[in-house]
């Protein structure tokens, strides 16, 4: 009778997993799907487009750089949210102070607080705007 008892409980217990398991598994498709959209950009959306995509493209070839600085544009890329295109036309990397001007007829420029090449209409988490 006790061993009875028992698996009734180990049943009720295993179905009680078995939903709350189900219960996290639609939670966390939410969640991606809610964070999958936030990470979108306008032009993914449809929503206007701030700059020129072949500006954009040429300044994400980091080919020129050495593995280690790879590593570090990465990690800092990564850190920073830096995108390439901006969501917000009045915060521009161009209009960053910490935004190096292109060189040697490039179209994009560069960053101080990473190696590698920057769309002038990129951003990132530590845009700060140029004094006047
Ligand atoms: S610090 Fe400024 S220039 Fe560098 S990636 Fe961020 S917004 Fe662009």
């Amino acid at each position: 009778m006790k061993l009875l008892k028992q698996n009734s409980n180990t049943t009720q217990s295993r179905k009680e997993f078995l939903k709350r398991s189900a219960l996290a598994g639609v939670m966390g498709l939410g969640a991606t799907s809610v964070l999958g959209y936030c990470g979108r950009r306008p032009e993914e959306e449809g929503g206007e487009e701030t700059s020129s995509a072949a500006t954009t493209g040429a300044c994400e070839d980091v080919s020129a750089l050495s593995a280690a600085e790879k590593q570090q544009r990465d990690t800092m890329v990564k850190n920073l949210k830096y995108v390439p295109k901006t969501a917000d036309a009045a915060k521009r990397c161009d209009g960053c102070v910490l935004y190096t001007q292109p060189a040697g007829g490039s179209a994009c420029g560069g960053c101080q607080l990473f190696p590698g090449p920057v769309a002038p209409e990129g951003y990132c988490i530590s845009w700060q705007a140029k004094a006047g």
